[in-house]
Formats: C-alpha cells, structure tokens, sequence
C-alpha cells in the first residue's frame, strides 16, 4: 500500500502464475507447457525475423498471422482478432465484452484469471458450483445473467463439453454474450468455432501456448463474428497498437501453418495422457477424464499440498491450489513417456 497508488490498485487481487524455476534439472509439470518443442518451421520463421528490419514497428493488425489461422479454422480474417497470449485477448474480452448489468458467470473452479479480471475492471461475477462429479452442468447457466465465460475444456479439471451443449447455451441466451476459452480444446475437445456462423453472441478463444507449444511466444486468437471481434479490436487500440511483435506474428503464422507438427505432437501429448491416467490410477489416484493436456488426480491416503511438496523435494513441480473443494487434487501437465515415468517412480516412493 502506498500513497502513490491509484485507488483500484489496494483492491486488486493479481493472479500468481505458476513457478518458472532457474534450475535445469527440475521435472517441470505444473503449468501446462508442451514437453515437445515448437515447430522448426515456426522457430525458423522467428529465425529468418530477427534482423534489422527490427528497427520498424510490426504490422498493428498482425495480417500474415490472421490470414493464417482464417484459413486453417475456415473463417474471414476479419473474424479473428489476436493479442499477446489469450490472457490479453481474454482480458479486453472481459473489459470490452463482458462488463454488463447482470452478473457474468463462470464456474467456482476453473481459469483463476477470471475473478482477477473481474476485479480490475470492475465486472459483477456469480461462479456456479461445478456438479458432484467436478463437471460444469449447462442447466445451471440457464438463467438471468450478464454474461457468460467458460473454458472448454475446464481448467484445472481437464473435463470437456460436447458442441451441442455450447450451441445450446448460446441460444438460450441470445442477447449476452457467451465466450467459450479453448486453451486445451486440441488435446480431444470439441471447439465450438463451427458455431460461430450461427451464433452472433458467441465468442471462441484459443491460445498457441499449449498446443503449439509457444507459451515463450505469447499469442492467442479470438474468433467471433465482426460486432464481438470489433469491440476488441477498439479496446485493443485504445490500449496498444502492437501487441504482437514481427517475430510472434511470422513464428505463430507458420507454427498455424504447419499441421503435421501439430498433429504428431498434440497425439503424442495424449496418448501420454492416457497412459499416465492408468498408471495414476494405479497407484490409487482418483484422476478425472482429461480432454487436456493436464490430469487432475488426488490420493485418498495423502494431502494434496504434502503430495505437491513432497514432489517439490524430489525435484518435480506439479501445480496445486490451495481452495475449497479442489485442496487435495495435483494438476499434472503431461510430459514426455520419459518424463511421466519419472513422476510415477518419484510418487511410488511417496505414497
Ligand atoms: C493457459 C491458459 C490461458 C492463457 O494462455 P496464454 O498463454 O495467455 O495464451 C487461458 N485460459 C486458460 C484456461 C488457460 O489454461
């Protein structure tokens, strides 16, 4: 606290982001990063970028690289708005989209973010519990409301929704705005944005962190149709031209660009994830079904914060959120075969 402070700022409560530790030999498993590297198309793109010409501001609206993802998700470019990470394409969503009478609703456990938004910028907000086995159920969203914002899948349970569901909320409320987050959809997620030529109030979010493996980089994408995608674009340039620098707009261009890449690594991801979850299993975790790139397991017999330090001590960090309902449950991001291996060995001398 300090007299200098503008008024909002003694109000906020930050998000606090998942380690990023100095040392090397450290099992890293705790925020959702990709164990396999970028595409070599895209990290030569960078590459070939990283010249002189980095004395000129980038393109402010980042064309290469909106032309690139209409074309793989087969929408007009002008209904792709992107920002640096889907953090700053969420946050002007919040603040340009969100913000309305009622209350904006999301689920009580899900993207911590969204409460830290809510407080920055002022907006009403109602988390609806998830149901008994950890799922967000659509009937609970039928109702009188600001807003609406879900990942899809969930985070940190890692459990999805089919599009039927999605298309269904977006009808029962025509006149709010529904926003689905899909930072984890390529990891066996339904993406809702075959729905968005259907739906004018339906906004879809994705991110290249996860599934392209460039969190470094720091680009997301929002698609909508042109008032949602506009309403971004004025927030966007009241707030930053360029947001995007000429290395991210050619690296996340080709990275969209090269699927083969996509396809191997984010299959590989998965099928990790589902051996991992039997293993868990059978070392008697409860593991939710993941659509993710993560699990989200606990262990009748121990605490979840022991497990976690106990794990920390053994050189691997995995996440875990100190709050009602979800304190005894690990959020593991899915590494490699090896790395995995390494998890279950480290657990087997723990529990
Ligand atoms: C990781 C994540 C994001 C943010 O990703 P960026 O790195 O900012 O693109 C957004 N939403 C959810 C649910 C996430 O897990």
């Amino acid at each position: 606290m300090s007299r200098f402070w503008s008024p909002v700022v003694a109000t906020l409560s930050p998000y606090v982001p998942g380690e990023q530790p100095k040392l090397d030999d450290v099992l890293k498993l705790n925020t959702n990063e990709s164990p396999y590297g970028p595409s070599p198309r895209a990290l030569a793109a960078i590459a070939a970028a990283a010249t002189e010409r980095m004395r000129l501001y980038p393109d402010p609206h980042a064309t290469r690289l909106r032309e690139a993802i209409a074309t793989r998700y087969g929408v007009r470019s002008d209904e792709v708005f992107v920002g640096n990470g889907s953090d700053e394409v969420l946050a002007h969503t919040f603040q340009g989209l969100l913000n309305h009478d009622g209350a904006l609703l999301f689920p009580d456990i899900t993207y911590s973010f969204y409460p830290v938004y809510c407080g920055l910028y002022g907006i009403d907000h109602e988390p609806i519990p998830l149901d008994d086995a950890m799922q967000v159920c659509i009937a609970d969203y039928l109702r009188p409301c600001g807003a609406i914002i879900l990942p899809n899948p969930n985070a940190p349970t890692g459990m999805g929704l089919p599009r039927d569901a999605i298309a269904m909320l977006a009808t029962e409320h025509p006149d709010q705005v529904v926003v689905i987050d899909e930072a984890y959809v390529d990891f066996g997620g339904e993406s809702a944005i075959p729905l968005v030529a259907r739906h004018d109030n339906l906004l879809v979010i994705q991110t290249l962190s996860k599934s392209r493996a460039l969190a470094g980089l720091r680009v997301g994408f929002a698609i909508g149709q042109r008032p949602l995608i506009e309403a971004l674009e004025r927030v966007k340039d009241s707030f930053n031209s360029y947001p995007l620098d000429r290395l991210a707009i050619v690296g996340a261009a080709a990275a969209i660009e090269d699927e083969a890449w996509f396809q191997d690594t984010r299959l590989r991801i998965m099928a990790s994830r589902d051996a991992l979850s039997q293993a868990l299993s059978a070392l008697g975790f409860a593991v939710l079904p993941s659509q993710a790139n993560f699990v989200f397991a606990r262990h009748p017999a121990h605490r979840g914060g022991d497990l976690a330090a106990a794990l920390r001590t053994k050189g691997v960090l995995v996440r875990h959120f100190r709050k009602p309902r979800i304190e005894d449950f690990l959020r593991i991001t899915i590494g490699t075969p090896d790395q995995c291996a390494r998890l279950i060995a480290t657990l087997r001398e723990i529990v």
